[in-house]
């Protein structure tokens, strides 16, 4: 399934300052060698990070506009994304979807046009817990999935973050057993929706409370192919260990 990858999703979180030592703490830290590794700042600090941080370290925003850019007040585009040196892009995550209220096939159509821009799109998925206990975790996932589907026309640059709502900021990590499940059912999905080979080399990775004494076990599972970190990827140590529990 190709390299172990792990995100970082500051969110909306840090200040010039602390921005400057999570950077410092990142470029003194040993990484092992067969890890993607993006990290996420707001907008407003990317050009900061850009311009500091080793480039061993890649750079996602969290949200891209779903077109050419324009008379959109308050938007950022994909090209100003490219154009200041992000190659990837956060869509779909739970804050944005429950929080702001996007729905699926905006969602779809805004990773569409980031792909197009070339960018790579960390597409989130994941229940709410009332979803979960309904039963419905899997309808959940494939209807966010679907939408996805019916928009881009190529899965080269897409990566899918299962994060369950219930998990995420609450300190209540998936099991592995949990997410493994979920993984598993995604991957069947995409064999069946859009190809075998898609299946295969669509890295599939988990966020929602992991952090550095969860992650080792996480890891170990075979479809976990990475994690996207909320909370621990503000410590650069944390998020060092993270990185490093590939297994
Ligand atoms: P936490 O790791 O803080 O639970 O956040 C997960 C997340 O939403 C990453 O996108």
């Amino acid at each position: 399934t190709g390299k172990f990858f792990v995100g970082g999703n500051w969110k909306c979180n840090g200040t010039k300052d602390s921005i400057k030592q999570l950077v410092s703490d990142l470029n003194s830290a040993t990484l092992e060698a067969d890890v993607d590794v993006v990290v996420g700042p707001p907008f407003v600090y990317i050009d900061q990070v850009k311009n500091t941080l080793s480039d061993r370290i890649e750079i996602a925003a969290q949200n891209s506009w779903i077109g050419k850019g324009g008379a959109f007040t308050g938007e950022i585009s994909a090209e100003q994304l490219k154009d200041i040196g992000c190659k990837w892009v956060i869509l779909g995550h739970s804050e944005r979807r429950h929080v702001i209220g996007e729905d699926d096939q905006f969602i779809g159509k805004k990773a569409a046009y980031a792909l197009g821009q070339n960018l790579g799109v960390i597409a989130c998925i994941g229940e709410l817990l009332e979803e979960r206990e309904a039963g419905k975790t899997f309808d959940v996932c494939f209807k966010q999935l679907k939408a996805y589907a019916d928009a881009v026309s190529s899965w080269d640059n897409i990566v899918i973050a299962y994060e369950p709502v219930w998990a995420i900021g609450t300190g209540k990590v998936a099991s592995p057993e949990q997410a493994q499940e979920v993984h598993v059912a995604v991957r069947d999905w995409l064999a069946k929706n859009v190809s075998p080979e898609v299946a295969s080399k669509t890295r599939i990775i988990y966020g929602g409370s992991v952090n550095a004494g969860n992650s080792a076990d996480l890891a170990k599972k075979e479809d976990i192919d990475g994690f996207l970190v909320g909370g621990a990827s503000l410590k650069g140590s944390d998020f060092a260990t993270i990185i490093n529990s590939v297994t």
